[in-house]
């Protein structure tokens, strides 16, 4: 599949927000925020939807995903109130950018259903 702006922002062709950076995942505010605190949690590795998820090759970076979003949620300030993160896969589920990203929404009570 080919590449998303996600890469470009990997490799600092375009600018983002950026926030937490490790060797293996990246995160950057999101630049249409639906919620106060709304950030972008990506793998460097390119992957297009969680459906391309496999064990054991992809079990690390799941792990460092969801730590990172702990990490980012402490340094904004919003891992004690709570917080959502958001998967969307495909058209169904509202994917537009074709690299997995997980976001992380806080600063706000969220809405169940999400619609
Ligand atoms: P999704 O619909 O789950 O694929 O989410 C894609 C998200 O990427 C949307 O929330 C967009 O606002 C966000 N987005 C698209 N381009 C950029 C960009 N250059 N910098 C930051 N966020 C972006």
């Amino acid at each position: 599949m080919a590449e998303t702006i996600f890469s470009k922002i990997i490799r600092k062709e375009i600018p983002a927000n950026i926030l937490y950076e490790t060797e293996s995942v990246l995160a950057f505010r999101d630049i249409n925020p639906q919620a106060p605190v709304h950030i972008l949690i990506i793998p460097k590795l390119e992957i297009p939807t969680i459906r391309e998820i496999r064990l054991p090759d992809h079990t690390t970076l799941l792990g460092e995903l969801i730590a990172a979003a702990n990490t980012i949620a402490e340094q904004e300030g919003i891992k004690e109130d709570g917080f959502r993160l958001v998967i969307n896969c495909d058209k169904n589920g509202g994917q537009e950018v074709y690299h997995l990203h997980l976001h992380l929404l806080g600063g706000r009570k969220m809405n169940w259903p999400p619609g």
